[in-house]
Order: C-alpha cells, then sequence, then structure tokens
C-alpha cells in the first residue's frame, strides 16, 4: 500500500498517458486493475515511437545524393517493409513497399528508401498518400527521368472490424516522369523486374 501512494505523488502525468487513462476509462474498463496500470504509460510511448515520423521531413532524410555515374537505367528496391497507422481508425497496415527510378544525373543511397519509407509510414496515414510522398520526395531531390512506387498492404481496420476481410491486400500505385508518360514500357519492365 505504501508503495502505491509514493508511485502516485510522483510528477503529474504525462498529457499522453493522462488521455490513454480516461479511454480506457471511458470504455468501461479500469485504469487501476493490475494489468491496466501501466498501459497508458506503454501506450503513450510507443504513440511517441509510432508517430515520430511527424518530426522529420523526408527530402532531408534521402540526404546525401550522389552522382549517377552513367547509371541510366531502372534503379528498384524491392520488398520494403513498413508499418503504419491509418488515419482513418488509428489502427495498423502494413506490407511492403516497392520503388524504381531512372536517375538523370543524381542518385540515392539505396538504404535511404527504407528510412524514407519509415518516416512516411510513422504518421497517422493513408496508404495512397504514403506511395505518392515517396515518389514526389525522389523527384523534389533527384530529379529523376522518373520514378515509381507500389503499396501492397493489409489494412486492420478491414480484418478486424467493418467488413471484415481477412488476407484482403489493397494495392496503390504512383508514377511520375517516365513512368506516366511512354505509354507503360517503363511500368511493364518494373513489374517484370519486379517478379523476377
Ligand atoms: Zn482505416
Amino acid at each position: 500500500m505504501r508503495q502505491k501512494a509514493v508511485k502516485s505523488s510522483v510528477k503529474p502525468m504525462d498529457p499522453l498517458e493522462k488521455h490513454f487513462n480516461e479511454v480506457i476509462k471511458l470504455i468501461g474498463e479500469d485504469p487501476e486493475r493490475e494489468g491496466l496500470i501501466e498501459t497508458p504509460k506503454r501506450i503513450a510511448k510507443m504513440y511517441r515511437e509510432i508517430f515520430s515520423g511527424l518530426k522529420e521531413d523526408p527530402a532531408e532524410v534521402l540526404g546525401k545524393t550522389f552522382p549517377s555515374e552513367g547509371t541510366n537505367d531502372i534503379v528498384i528496391v524491392q520488398d520494403i517493409p513498413f508499418y503504419s497507422v491509418c488515419e482513418h481508425h488509428f489502427v495498423p497496415f502494413f506490407g511492403k513497399v516497392h520503388i524504381g527510378y531512372i536517375p538523370e544525373d543524381r542518385i540515392v543511397g539505396l538504404s535511404k528508401f527504407a528510412r524514407l519509407v519509415e518516416i512516411l509510414s510513422r504518421r497517422p496515414q493513408v496508404q495512397e498518400r504514403i506511395t505518392n510522398q515517396i515518389v514526389e520526395t525522389l523527384e523534389e531531390v533527384i530529379h529523376p527521368v522518373g520514378a515509381i512506387a507500389i503499396i501492397e498492404a493489409e489494412h486492420m481496420c478491414m480484418t478486424m472490424r467493418g467488413i471484415k476481410k481477412p488476407g484482403s491486400k489493397t494495392r496503390t500505385i504512383a508514377r511520375r516522369g517516365v513512368f506516366a508518360s511512354d505509354g507503360g514500357v517503363q511500368e511493364q519492365r518494373f513489374f517484370r523486374l519486379l517478379e523476377r
């Protein structure tokens, strides 16, 4: 008992934690119950992590770019895993991202693509927007001949609630430059290369 009193006399609760405490009450649960006592604190910590992308600039994340040194064909980074949060329901959606681009005169360090995807995912999002933001950021930073991104994802708001369609995947695509303007030639190549 004494321990509990000491604990509750510590500095005022973090506002995020306090609000989750309220949410627990409002759904009809008891935030003082043993299993839930630390839950608001854990959720607050987790929220700061899964929404940390809001404080970062995707263009800056691509960071230092390099001269293309004659690379004028398609570069593909495939199967980048991502976890994001649907902004309509605040539940996760997750899956894989495939990115392709054809450099003009600059290229991006390959590991930067995973960082880019991470930063865009760690925000309240919709899948369509992440897909567009990937190609937009590439366009802004290196002005490629073309850029394309595909995301395949499963949305928990479709599988654990509402229409409940487990296993259904949503696929989105965004194209810029030659991928949007050459009648599908480069896009077809991108798909063929992905399938290998
Ligand atoms: Zn949703």
